[in-house]
């Protein structure tokens, strides 16, 4: 008989370092957006190989600021996918467009590059993805599509920190790419989102938007105090010194974060392989995986989970389709693989905190059986 443990589905990651780090930045005379965020973003784009990235209060902060740099504006259409958390799809109301969602593929929880072209009209501005779970979508077959419609592409990377695409770091490959640095992700600020942008253009006005349109660098000092022209509407969405203080001692751990996460994965697949009632999703070895999420499709899922919970482990679907949600209309009836999926994916707990011991014990209980 093996012990009954406790296993949450999410555990926020807070090395030893930061409550001093934090202490100190407060006790400062600086704690609004100052040197820390620039320090944040410089090392945030050293570590993961990327050009530029602003950093933001949230990663739908990230999302809008996109959206609104694109120019999409009331009555445009964005293309996009049911599945995934309801930020990605708000943003596109935000701006008074409206979300038209592509189906899934069943076996990657990502949108399907094959439902995407049907759907183009005059009114399209943008297509959005989302790196379900941290698994990278069929990235070249979105951007063949845009470019034949000339199209920008905005990359939702919030579960896929520190993922590849042949080769190529996330952040490093559509017009824009953002990611979360909220409490449950990979590595977490608290709150805080970031925003890598290609062109370089859209990318300095997109900083600017982020604080009202405000050109911080290019304010003239004046005995009255600094001068300026605000030329585009912009938002509220600085982040501050206090979060990019967490976040420069987070990344002193994201090689070692990766690592664990996709141990945990790997182990994970090898061992739940094959197992009557389980089906595993797709792990191609030109892309490597974020590993914010263990999903896994399951015969009898209530019973399933049921049986999970009963063995005090935490399973959810996380994300439901965001279809269903009264805001985005009714219910769409052409979305075959996200109706299928929406019955039968389920996730099963990932994060550093999980001991080995915990993640056997995990594998255990399933292979036992619902
Ligand atoms: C967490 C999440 C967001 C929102 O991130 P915030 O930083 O909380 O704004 C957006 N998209 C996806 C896919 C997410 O998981």
């Amino acid at each position: 008989m093996v012990e009954k443990k406790e296993i949450v589905m999410f555990y926020p990651f807070i090395p030893e370092g930061v409550p001093e780090k934090v202490v100190e930045v407060l006790k400062s005379r600086w704690i609004g957006q100052g040197p820390k965020v620039d320090e944040f973003e410089n090392e945030f784009c050293k570590k993961l190989n990327l050009n530029n990235a602003i950093y933001l209060n949230s990663c739908t902060s990230a999302l809008r600021l996109a959206l609104a740099t694109i120019g999409v504006g009331p009555g445009d259409e964005v293309i996009t996918t049911p599945n995934t958390m309801i930020a990605t799809n708000t943003v596109i109301l935000e701006q008074f467009a409206k979300p038209v969602f592509a189906d899934i593929q069943y076996e990657t929880m990502n949108i399907d590059p094959n439902d995407i072209e049907h759907r183009i009209t005059e009114k399209t501005k943008a297509i959005q993805c989302v790196h379900f779970g941290g698994y990278p979508c069929d990235i070249d077959e979105i951007h063949k599509i845009a470019k034949e419609y000339n199209l920008p592409v905005v990359e939702d990377a919030a579960h896929a920190l520190g993922a590849k695409y042949k080769g190529k770091p996330i952040g490093s490959i559509s017009d824009y790419t953002s990611f979360s640095f909220q409490a449950i992700k990979q590595i977490t600020t608290v709150d805080g989102g970031m925003l890598c942008v290609k062109d370089q253009k859209n990318y300095e006005s997109a900083k600017r938007r982020r604080w009202f349109g405000i050109p911080r660098d290019k304010r003239e000092n004046t005995p009255i105090g600094k001068v300026f022209d605000v030329s585009e509407v912009g938002f509220k969405y600085n982040p501050n010194d206090v979060f990019a203080t967490i976040g420069l001692e987070q990344l002193k751990y994201l090689d070692e974060i990766i690592k664990r996460r996709d141990e945990i994965a790997k182990k994970y697949r090898e061992e739940l392989d094959g197992i009557k009632g389980v089906t595993l999703l797709e792990n191609k070895n030109d892309r490597t995986n974020g590993n914010f999420l263990f999903t896994i499709h399951v015969d009898r899922r209530l019973d399933f989970a049921k049986m999970m919970h009963s063995k005090g482990i935490e399973v959810e679907l996380h994300n439901c389709r965001n279809d269903m949600y009264t805001i985005f209309g009714p219910l769409r009836k052409d979305l075959p693989n996200m109706e299928k999926a929406q019955e039968t994916a389920i996730n099963i707990p990932l994060h550093s905190h999980l001991s080995d011991d915990d993640v056997d014990y995990i594998i255990k209980t399933i292979r036992r059986g619902w």
